[in-house]
């Protein structure tokens, strides 16, 4: 399985808008990994193609990444940095000529049923006849294209959130609190992508690194990249930010970046 992080920043991005921080000031110039576009990530086994929520900076992630075909979107969750790119699904649909089938839980497929209505109607699509969305309510594990998908709850805001694993890799770029049940379903994974916003554990809705980490401690997987990431975590710095902070960073834990691609068995 081929893994490509789309996006590794928080819902504002990074640079933030005028700030002149340091990590900001980094991910202004050409190339940095300090440069975070909205959390997404695509998957890829025997030429099928899994993508992991539509944000506003979906088509040029796809661009960028030269991601070719798109099978079927899981979604997470409505909040607008995993949502608010769906209308421009329409692009890979017409490459393709095929519609959309879509994957989430029932919140994010109700929502986006009345945000991109449209999109759902054969009579108000505009524009070539393709590019339906094909709406599935996921409740339960899953097999699509080849892959096992097993939603995985997780408390963040106030919106039913999933995480997934797919196979012995997870996914959770969102949460605050991991119940013990979802946990369970995570365990003898190889490779983890979680949420790490900051190191503020304060934040109402997403992980520190402190909190990340504890569940890193409880899963062992392989290797362990945080994702979400706000501009207070500095790519090239951030071992030394750990240490600062008085937090013990294992030596197979990693911040993502875009553009990073992670192959697994
Ligand atoms: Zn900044
Ligand atoms: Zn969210
Ligand atoms: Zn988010």
């Amino acid at each position: 399985m081929k893994i490509t992080v789309l996006g590794s920043g928080t819902s504002t991005g990074v640079p933030e808008y005028k700030c002149e921080c340091e990590t900001c000031q980094d991910a202004r110039k050409f190339g940095s990994k300090n440069y975070r576009t909205r959390p997404s990530i695509h998957i890829e086994k025997d030429e099928k193609h899994l993508q992991f929520d539509l944000g506003p900076n979906f088509i040029d992630q796809i661009d960028r990444n030269e991601i070719e075909w798109i099978d079927a979107v899981v979604f997470t969750h409505c909040h607008a940095d995993h949502v608010s790119g769906t209308n421009d699904i329409v692009m890979p649909c017409r490459k393709q000529q095929m519609d959309m089938p879509i994957y989430g839980p029932e919140q994010t497929i109700r929502i986006l049923q009345r945000n991109f209505d449209y999109m759902f109607s054969k009579e108000t699509f505009q524009g070539g006849g393709v590019g339906h969305l094909l709406p599935n309510i996921v409740e339960a594990p899953f097999q699509l294209h080849g892959f096992e998908l097993i939603p995985i709850p997780v408390e963040h805001a106030a919106v039913q959130t999933y995480g997934y694993r797919i196979g012995n890799f997870g996914y959770v770029p969102d949460v605050k609190r991991l119940p013990d049940s979802s946990k369970a379903l995570l365990q003898g994974i190889d490779l983890l992508i979680i949420d790490a916003l900051s190191f503020n554990p304060r934040h109402p809705t997403h992980f520190s690194v402190g909190e990340a980490l504890e569940v890193v401690g409880a899963l062992q997987p392989k290797h362990a990249y945080f994702t979400h990431i706000m501009h207070r975590l500095d790519h090239h710095h951030f071992p030394d930010q750990c240490a600062e902070q008085d937090i013990d960073l294992p030596e197979n834990v990693y911040l993502a970046y875009d553009g990073q691609v992670l192959e697994l068995s």
